[in-house]
């Protein structure tokens, strides 16, 4: 089954892409997270790509789209994967239909998430991530057990540079009204969206929501 987490940045993405991964077995693939390790790495890849990521700009879907055909050809995800970070633009989402379609395969499950735009800037301020295992916490909301060290591994969280760049928050904002949000009716079109709010103001957080997208997917 190949699932498409969409939604702003901030909205809990990472996080539900992560729970839903460890119930079902299918990979995580975040184009965020291959792109910060390639940095991290100082590859070629991620030279290119950090030219793009700090200012909060998209990179170009040259370098963006064999990078997320390759991993889609690993043997981890010939049976499904969930996609965190991608499609961006409706020309990735048919790139991707073109890339699935080759092997028989679709787009299952698009799990649109919806946040408030004032918490969702709070909790991009507030985020932060493992650089080794990338999982993601947040200060307020999600505090690992032992303040700046991850749960799951052990190593010291650090905030993302572009989370900590106002700019570059607010570019990515706007990139994602602009080029983003059409993806919503391109898949409501195909019949696969499901949206699904978190919220504090509702009470509802990612925990849950990804606790009923695994029923969901298990039943069918
Ligand atoms: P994310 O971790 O998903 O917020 O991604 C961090 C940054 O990586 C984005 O702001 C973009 O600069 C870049 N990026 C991630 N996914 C894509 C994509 N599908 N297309 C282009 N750029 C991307």
């Amino acid at each position: 089954m190949y699932i498409i987490m969409l939604g702003a940045q901030g909205t809990g993405k990472g996080t539900v892409a992560g729970l839903i991964s460890k119930e079902t077995g299918f990979p995580q693939i975040s184009t965020g997270d291959i792109f910060r390790q390639n940095i991290k790495d100082k590859t070629e890849l991620g030279v290119e790509a950090d030219k793009y990521i700090s200012q909060g700009n998209l990179v170009p879907d040259e370098i963006t789209v064999p990078m997320v055909k390759n991993r889609l050809s690993e043997d981890d995800a010939i049976g499904g994967a969930i996609l965190d970070g991608f499609p961006r633009t409706i020309e990735q989402a048919q790139k991707l239909d073109e890339i699935l379609a080759k092997e028989g395969k679709k787009v299952d499950l698009v799990i649109n998430l919806t946040t408030p735009k004032d918490e969702i800037i709070d909790r991009m301020l507030t985020r932060r991530v493992c650089p080794n295992c990338k999982a993601t916490f947040n200060t307020k909301l999600h505090p690992p057990k032992v303040e700046g060290i991850c749960d799951e591994c052990g190593e010291s969280l650090v905030q993302r540079a572009d989370d900590s760049n106002p700019e570059a928050i607010r570019r990515r904002l706007e990139i994602y009204e602009e080029k983003t949000s059409p993806l919503v009716d391109y898949y409501k079109k195909q019949g696969v969206l499901k949206t699904e709010e978190i919220s504090i103001s509702i009470n509802r957080m990612g925990t849950e929501v990804a606790k009923d997208m695994v029923e969901f997917i298990k039943s069918r």
